[in-house]
């Protein structure tokens, strides 16, 4: 069955507005996806007709909110093949997901000078808060290699490990280099030595099927917004049996069962991690989002974007002067790269004037930045309602401007 492009692109109104009197082209989908009608629908039809704060609420709105909430974590949990709905929590985003962790696995599980593992290739949040709780509990982060594809190096990251490895961290895409890590494998040797392992999914999910069981993870965290979501509303997921043990993340209604001056007992699974009034509206859209993903098909989606990805980097592998940042074998729809000794910044600013939007800068990765011996990249990545034409247009685009300099 041929990919229905037109169809996608026609689900999506802002693709078809212009920039500079251009049309857009928008491949700056690893920081956020644009949303299609479907999911812009569910936000607008929950406020007209459902509104009401969840849970508890004995009248019709209030349970009507509550049933779209907790049929969105159903939803999110068959998305990803968790075993029980206990595990998925829902946050604000990957940030979150990750501060979670970082404070509530940490305050529990982490003594100083137990070890942390982390790769050069972390967005800096899955590196900030775990040198916050270094600084609140002495532990110690250390730092998985990788090759100059940008391949981790799985020997040294077997020596890493010692008696006092407790978690290891790894993003499951690279939102700089697109490398796809061995997810599964990385997780073996983790448990062989006694640790655990967290997956940052905010670059996978969007693209391939991810199941938690098959990649033996026992958290793993994404975003709403980068997979055509609301932004605001992400997901942690977490093994129940590690859940359950975990310190809360924040305190206040909902994720309590009692609370008296003297002591308070906590709610059960995944409220206990939910503090607050959770963005009901934002799961119900984000359910809407997976809906839609998958009424396209994950399998079709991988197929078109890394064909697409492959046809960049060969186009744009002819330009003099082009260094393309990460070819490792398995490699997902992000494009990083530097031409000549012209700066990102110039380089994306020129671009946006022909209606192309990239981004530029350190991708929030300064530690691979400095690994890449760099101060920045640009950086093109690409969705599901990506194509080749403007792909060609980029690379025009790119020609025009390197001609300049
Ligand atoms: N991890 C990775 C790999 C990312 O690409 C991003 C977003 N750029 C994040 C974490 C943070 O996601 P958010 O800003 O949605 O919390």
């Amino acid at each position: 069955m041929t990919y229905p492009i037109d169809d996608i692109r026609a689900d999506f109104p802002i693709l078809s507005r212009e920039v500079y009197g251009r049309p857009l082209v928008y491949l700056d989908n690893a920081a956020t996806t644009q949303k299609p009608r479907a999911v812009v629908e569910a936000i607008a039809q929950e406020y007209y007709s459902v509104n009401a704060n969840v849970h508890r609420g004995v009248h019709f709105l209030s349970q009507q909110t509550t049933t779209l909430h907790e049929e969105a974590r159903e939803r999110v949990r068959a998305f990803i093949g968790a075993q029980s709905v206990s595990e998925i929590v829902f946050t604000r985003g990957t940030t979150e997901s990750l501060n979670l962790v970082a404070t509530s696995f940490g305050e529990t599980f982490l003594q100083e000078g137990d070890e942390v593992l982390l790769t050069v290739m972390e967005h800096h949040s899955d590196i900030v808060p775990w040198q916050l709780l270094r600084e609140r509990k002495g532990i110690v982060i250390k730092v998985i290699p990788m090759n100059d594809a940008g391949v981790l190096d799985m020997e040294a990251y077997e020596r890493l490990f010692t008696p006092r490895t407790r978690l290891v961290c790894v993003a499951h895409v690279s939102n700089v280099l697109g490398t796809v890590n061995p997810i599964a494998r990385m997780a073996e040797v983790a448990h062989a030595h006694g640790a655990y392992l967290l997956a940052d999914g905010a670059q996978s999910v969007p693209h391939f099927k991810v199941d938690v069981q098959a990649l033996g993870c026992d958290f793993l965290t994404f975003s709403g917004h980068k997979i055509y979501g609301p932004t605001g509303i992400g997901v942690l997921y977490g093994r129940e049996a590690l859940l359950e043990q975990m310190q809360p993340y924040q305190g206040g209604g909902e994720m309590i069962a009692r609370v008296t001056f003297e002591k308070t007992t906590y709610e059960r699974l995944p409220y206990k991690f939910e503090a607050g009034t959770p963005d009901y509206v934002g799961s119900h859209a984000l359910a809407a989002a997976i809906d839609y993903v998958e009424g396209i098909g994950m399998d079709r989606i991988t197929a078109q974007e890394r064909e697409l990805t492959k046809y960049a980097m060969a186009r744009m592998a002819d330009i003099p002067g082009m260094q393309l940042y990460g070819t490792a074998p398995d490699k997902d729809a992000v494009v990083a790269f530097n031409v000549k000794d012209i700066h990102p910044l110039d380089l994306g600013t020129l671009l946006d004037r022909l209606g192309i939007a990239i981004r530029t800068g350190h991708h929030c990765a300064q530690p691979l930045m400095a690994r890449c011996g760099v101060e920045g990249m640009a950086r093109a990545s690409f969705a599901l309602y990506n194509t080749k034409e403007e792909i060609d247009t980029f690379v025009a685009g790119l020609e025009r401007v390197v001609k300049m300099f």
